[in-house]
């Protein structure tokens, strides 16, 4: 059975906290895994990120790391410098996690978030060559650090660079680095793909991380997302890694901001619960 997981920012309104409440809450929960931001564990001092660690060992609780890159560091950008300082930050990143035991890390990593294609461009290519080339320098760090960089598969409307998983395939094998994964979420796929199932059978063995969450975000079991298909497949491609939902109800605060949750999905709701009821439904269609 896959580690099951949570994002901690389905109870903060903004990305930068101390995630120690949470690994206490989550493992309390019954969850297996806590994902953090992988920007904010880069920034800890060294004994942080080790209390970090050693309280989540505590748990009996698995870190993952996630971002999405700030447009300062977006390593496809056209501008050498804000390349440049996007594959050092991935690389403190990678080196900041290597410290603590490694893992998996990812996001998008590829470019930055939220983002859309310049006015009056229409071609990608450019954009797709200059990530892949910022990569292959990046990704040695993960190598050296043993920590796994997850490409995720976003929508349209977050990033024009990787919609679909023949994206990510593409790219990670351009890459070229057995560090280099792919990350698929069910809220993206449920907008880009023809079918959900074929996209996670189609990633096969290079899926290295797994987000879930219904079409409105909301925690698996409320929405129309076909689980039951997914489960499936997972089990087809014997996929082994972590399956971290990443539910968002609550407006407000730059989470709020950056998911643009613009109505309150909470309203009589616990989100507690909610989290605990989707960890045994999500364990359901594992199964
Ligand atoms: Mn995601």
């Amino acid at each position: 059975m896959n580690k099951v997981g949570i994002y901690y920012a389905y109870w903060t309104h903004e990305w930068d906290v101390d995630f120690h409440p949470f690994i206490d809450k989550v493992a309390e929960l019954g969850f297996d895994v806590l994902e953090v931001n992988a920007g904010t564990v880069g920034t800890m001092s060294a004994d942080e990120r080790k209390s970090l660690k050693s309280h989540a060992d505590d748990k009996g609780l698995a870190l993952s790391y996630c971002i999405g890159l700030p447009h300062a560091y977006d390593i496809a950008s056209a501008d050498e410098a804000v390349r440049a300082k996007g594959i050092a930050y991935l690389q403190q990143m990678a080196a900041a996690i290597g410290e603590i035991g490694g893992g998996n890390m990812g996001g998008i990593i590829y470019s930055c978030w939220p983002a859309t294609m310049p006015k009056n461009e229409t071609d990608k290519r450019p954009y797709v060559e200059r990530s892949v080339n910022s990569m292959q320098k990046a990704i040695k760090a993960a190598e050296d650090n043993h920590v796994f960089f997850n490409m995720e598969v976003v929508n349209r409307f977050e990033q024009f660079i990787m919609n679909t998983c023949d994206e990510a395939i593409a790219y990670v094998d351009a890459v070229d680095s057995p560090n280099a994964k792919i990350m698929l979420d069910t809220f993206h796929l449920n907008i880009e793909e023809d079918f959900v199932g074929e996209a996670i059978i189609k990633a096969g063995d290079r899926l290295g991380h797994f987000h879930i969450g219904e079409n409105n975000r909301m925690p698996p079991g409320y929405g129309h997302i076909p689980w039951t298909e997914i489960g499936a497949a997972l089990r087809q491609i014997n996929y082994q890694g972590y399956v971290v939902m990443e539910p968002f109800m609550m407006p407000g605060g730059q989470v709020g901001s950056d998911i643009k949750v613009f109505r309150d999905l909470s309203i009589g709701l616990n989100l507690d619960e909610e989290a605990q009821k989707a960890l045994l439904f999500t364990r359901g269609f594992l199964k």
